[in-house]
Parts: structure tokens; sequence; C-alpha cells
């Protein structure tokens, strides 16, 4: 007679419950993934049993592996590991809760926007082995940890409840996965199937694959062999199976091997785009650290420095101990130095890839850039080796397809031009108003346009390139090509010399103005940088430009926008009357008020914003005076 152990009974996390519905409510998605995901849990199983026997010489970890048991006249399909098993707790943790808040969310919206493909990007929300009822009305999951004697077996039909009994008889170490399959989905026992589907999805698990007898994954490990001997095929092959993006394709790969100061062979892959752009928040993955051929870390995060984070991958060296444990993992002198190799042998590809092939390095740039011009500010070692792979709009439509590089800029630019002009606003079209620019068309200068304040925060912190300096348009620190340097003297000079074109009575309006203005501004000059405006706000030197003070603003509440300077152009049409205007004293007056309007003008030009009651009032009178004079007798 034997005794019914008792029957446990609990219900699932309602987010599984949903999860589950969704689910099979799915028709379409592709029912394959499955079996990689049960495939890669027990596969995870068998790492951590191996971690565990580094410091218990009692784990025998010799022998992991991974089998799959098709059964067709059951028409059950079992996937089974001897690797680190599930305890009692663990299993109504692991198979009964969701850990990652999110994800049933994005599922969710998966589900909605018809991407039904996009399911198989099951994995990656920690739902994999949800996937199971996708394949079968009844999952069986038998395992013992190798903490346990006993074991415990798991079932549910997914349809919100799961039970937990003992097993008949002490169960061997690790985990069974055993899926009683749909009607209709018999080819999961078919021989060649399975045969496909792993060797599709499975082939470079590190621990064996059998299927019956077969061992389907017995391929040497393909970044340890030589460049010229890996196909297309075989990185590809790898991505997918590093990434569990089916059928996506990396936008590069670099293959690298280094001997010294450490040994190792490396494949990085850059992803065809961004997951941070698409709103997933930070990408947290590592690469895959392994020595001699055998994973010992799955997301090693010190192996990049954090622009290069979108990077995927696998790192193998030689020269790390194969027991090596947890504190060796933390001391991260030894990954300090590979992460030196590896940072400047990507940047240099990068960087010789962008001559080799500039359309796809343009596609990597818009996925890419943002993460990678922060390396700008993260890695001084480097910073001109990133400098070197921005790319920008500039006013110049012809040079580089319109997507810029600073080296590029430095050779069209002339000898004796000094700084690299850059101009900022929200958009193209605005910056193309900002009369800040009319020197610069006037003069045939190169302008790079920036629509992204982190940019320019990016130029400033970087200050020169190739020995010039970088320069906001609206900043006070500007020189032309030609401009004497900042000695006080020869500015004088010079200014004098310009000065006999124009009137004298242009330093009475420039007096009137600053009158007007008072501490507003914080000067008013004479503009050697307007051909036809009469008037613009540039920044004192050392400022940063008004665009970057206006985001600083938006963040900081209190931050005070330092005082402009207000320059006024006595080339142009209204400024040359103003003068002549001003040898009368009475129209002082007159002329204050028209000095606060062209500052309410230049304010707005900046993307700045006046008092608007002040502002409108004088308009008004303006309108006013010339209703005023005018006749109303019809002629
Ligand atoms: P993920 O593997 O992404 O965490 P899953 O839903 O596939 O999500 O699995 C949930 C958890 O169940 C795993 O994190 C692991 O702790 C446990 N688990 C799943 N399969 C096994 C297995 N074969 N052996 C041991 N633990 C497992």
């Amino acid at each position: 007679m034997t005794v019914e152990s008792p029957k446990e009974q609990y219900t699932f996390q309602a987010e599984i419950s949903r999860l589950l519905h969704l689910l099979s409510e799915s028709l379409y998605q592709n029912k394959e993934i499955t079996i990689r995901e049960l495939v890669s849990n027990a596969s995870d199983a068998c790492d951590k049993l191996r971690h565990v026997s580094l410091t218990d010489s009692s784990i025998d970890a010799s022998d992991l592996q991974i089998t799959i048991e098709p059964n067709a006249e059951d028409k059950v399909l079992t996937i089974r590991d001897n690797g680190i098993g599930m305890t009692h707790d663990e299993l109504m943790k692991n198979l009964g809760t969701i850990a990652h808040s999110g994800s049933l969310e994005f599922l969710q919206n998966l589900k909605e926007s018809d991407n039904k493909e996009d399911v198989s990007l099951i994995g990656q929300f920690g739902v994999g082995f949800y996937s199971s009822f996708m394949l079968s009305e009844r999952v069986e999951v038998r395992t013992r940890s190798f903490t346990e004697d006993n074991g415990w077996v798991w079932e549910s039909t997914g349809d919100g409840m799961f039970t937990i009994t003992e097993p008949e008889a002490a169960l061997p170490r690790g985990t069974e996965i055993r899926l009683h399959l749909k009607k209709g989905l018999e080819e999961y026992t078919e021989e060649t199937r399975l045969k496909h589907i792993l060797k599709k999805y499975s082939t470079f698990v590190p621990h064996p694959i059998k299927l019956g007898e077969k061992h389907v994954n017995n391929q040497t490990p393909i970044w340890v062999e030589p460049k010229s001997t890996v196909t297309d095929e075989q990185y590809e092959a790898f991505y997918e199976y590093l990434t569990t993006f089916p059928g996506q394709k990396p936008l590069w790969h670099l293959h690298l091997t280094a001997d010294s100061p450490f040994q190792f062979h490396s494949i990085l892959y850059c992803p065809d785009a961004n997951f941070e752009k698409m709103g997933f928040g930070r990408m947290e993955q590592g690469l895959h650290l392994c020595a001699r051929r055998i994973l010992v870390q799955n997301d090693n995060k010190d192996l990049l420095p954090d622009y290069l984070r979108f990077l995927r991958g696998i790192v193998d060296s030689e020269d790390l101990p194969l027991n090596v444990s947890r504190e060796a993992l933390q001391d991260n002198t030894i990954f300090n130095k590979m992460k030196k190799v590896i940072t400047k042998k990507v940047l240099d590809y990068l960087d010789s890839f962008a001559t080799d092939d500039p359309l796809t390095y343009k596609k990597f740039y818009d996925e890419f850039g943002a993460v990678l011009r922060e390396g700008v500010n993260e890695d001084w070692d480097n910073k001109d080796r990133v400098a070197k792979l921005l790319r920008f709009k500039s006013t110049d439509k012809s040079a580089e397809n319109g997507f810029v590089s600073l080296a590029g800029y430095c050779e069209r630019a002339s000898e004796d031009q000094k700084q690299i002009y850059f101009a900022t606003g929200t958009d193209e079209t605005s910056i193309m108003r900002d009369p800040n620019l009319e020197i610069f068309r006037e003069r045939k200068l190169e302008v790079l346009l920036l629509t992204d304040p982190v940019d320019e925060y990016i130029l400033s912190n970087l200050r020169s390139f190739e020995d010039r300096d970088l320069v906001s348009i609206d900043s006070g620190d500007l020189k032309l090509p030609g401009q004497k340097d900042d000695d006080e003297s020869e500015e004088k000079a010079e200014d004098k010399k310009e000065d006999a074109d124009v009137p004298t009575s242009f330093d009475t309006v420039l007096t009137a103005i600053k009158e007007a203005l008072g501490d507003q501004v914080a000067d008013v000059r004479r503009s050697e940088r307007l051909t036809e405006s009469a008037c613009c706000l540039v920044n004192d030197k050392g400022a940063q430009s008004t665009t970057m003070q206006k985001v600083l603003q938006l963040q900081m509440p209190d931050f005070a926008m330092s005082k402009m300077i207000l320059e006024i152009n006595p080339k142009a049409t209204l400024i040359t009357r103003l003068c002549e205007l001003s040898v009368n004293p009475d129209n002082a007056e007159f002329i204050k008020t028209c000095g606060q309007q062209l500052y309410a003008n230049a304010m707005i030009s900046a993307g700045l914003a006046p008092n608007p009651q002040e502002t409108s009032n004088r308009v008004q009178d303006f309108m006013l005076q010339l209703a005023q004079q005018r006749s109303s007798i019809a002629t």
C-alpha cells in the first residue's frame, strides 16, 4: 500500500495568471522559443552548480549536462539537467511569481502592438519558464536541490493554480521539466525537428546537450578560432545565441585577440537598434566572461566602459584561473587592464569603420551616438579618440554628406581660423535665423549646428580639438580669422581704424542705450558680427551659451542666467538713423525707448522672453505715434 504524499495547492501571483492567459491567447508566436528558454535555464542551473562546487569540494560538478528526451507515445517532451535544482521555497518563488516588475506590461504592449514575433523576447524579461504553457497542456517540474535529499514535484495546467508534492522516491540532483504537449504539437517529439531547433538556438550553450545518445552542440567555440576561418553565418548564429534575438543581425562585430598584458579572445557585437532609445531604460547587461572557454560570469560589467555598454559579446581568457572566485571577480584590477585594451581597440575600430563604411557608421551613430559621446566626459584617457567619432550637422551642407566630424571641419577650415564654431538651438530652422550667424554666412565660415543641448555640454567639456578651441557663436570669446588677439592696445588700435566709417554720434547712441538698460545687461557695445540685423545678444567671456543656460535653468529653478552683452550694428539702417537723430538732445528719450525695444527684440531672437507687459506697451506707443502721423484724408 502506498501512502499518498500531501498535495499542497497554491495560486499563482495574479500577474502570472495574466501572463499565462496572454501567452495562450497569442496564436502566432514562435513556439520553438520555449525549448530555447528551457535549455537556457538548464544551462544556467549547471553554471550555478559549478560555482558552488568551487568552494565546496563535496560537490561533483564534473559531468554537468542537459538531456532532451522526446516520448512520442505519451506526447511528452522532457528537458533535464543535473544542475543546482530548486528547494521548496525556490519553487514557490521562482515558479510562482514574476521577479521583474514591468515584464507583464511589456508583453501586454507587445500583444496590443500586433508584433507577435517579438514574444520571442520573452526570455529577456525573466519569464521564460512560463512559455512552457504555449506548448503544453500540463507541465511537471521534478527537481532536487543540491542541498536536499528527496526533492519536489511541481505541477500545473496553467489555469491559475499549481501544486507541490513530494516525489515517490528520491529524485536525482537537478531539474527535469516534463512538457505534456498540447494536441497538434506532436512535432516537438520528432527527433529531426528537435535537432534543428537545438542547433539553431543552442549551439553555443557551454554544457553538452544530449538528444538521446547524440551530442548536438559539440562545436568548438568560434571566439578562439582565427578570424579568417569563421564565416558570417557563424558570427550571426553566435550573436543570436548571446542575445536571444532570433533572426536579428548585429550592425557590426569585432573579433579581438590580445596577448599582453593579458591574454584573451573576444567577440563583440553592436546590436542594430538601441534599446535605451526605445524606452527600455538603461542597458544593464554586460559581457560573458569565460576562463579557458568555461563561462564564469554571465554579465560582467567591468570589461567595458559605461559609454560602450550597448555592446554584447564574450571575453575568454587563458590567464584567468578556472576556479576564479567571487572575490577575484570583484577585484577588478585584472578587468581594468582588459578593459583598457578592449576600449582602445573598439574606438580604433570605429574610427576606421567610419571611414570605410560611412553609411553604416551613420546608422550606428544615429542609434548609439548619444551613448558613445558620454565617453568625452567619462574617459579622460580616450576623450580625443571619442571626440574623433562625434558627428554633427553643419552649415556646410555639401561636407561629409551632412554628417560632419571635427577632424573634417578642421581640414576645411583655413589656417588662421583658430576656433571651431558651433550654434545651438532647439531645431535647425530656428538656429539658421539667429542673427549671430550673419557674419559667418558673409565670411563663409562653417558652423556646427547643435540641436541637442547634451552635444553642447560635451563640446564645452572637450574644450578644444586639434588645437582649435570650440566656441559657441554667441560667445564673448569668439575670434574670427584675421581678428587680432586679446591684447588690449591692439584691440583699441583696430577699433580706431574701423571707426573711420562709423559716425562719432554712434557713441552717443550707445551711451543712451546703456543708460536706458542699466544693469539688465553686462554691456552695450558695437557689433563686429552683425551684417544686416540691428542688434543681437552675446554672452560674456567664459559664460556658457544661452541654450545651455536655458537647460540649466529648467533643471535648477534658482539658476540665474548670466548677464548678456547687447551688440549694436552701426551699419543697420535703423541705427544710422538713430545716430542722425542723436545730434538733437530732444531725441534722447526716443533713442532710449528704441534701445529698450532693441533689447527686447534681441532677447526674442535668442529664444528668451522679455517682459511681456513693457514690450507690448512700448510697441503700442510706437504704433500710436505712427498712427497719429498719418492723415485720415484719402488721396
Ligand atoms: P529567468 O530564467 O529569466 O530568471 P524563468 O521564468 O525562465 O526566468 O525562470 C525563473 C527562475 O526559475 C530562474 O531564475 C531560476 O532561478 C529558476 N529555474 C528555472 N529553470 C531552472 C532549472 N532548470 N534549474 C534550476 N532553477 C531553475
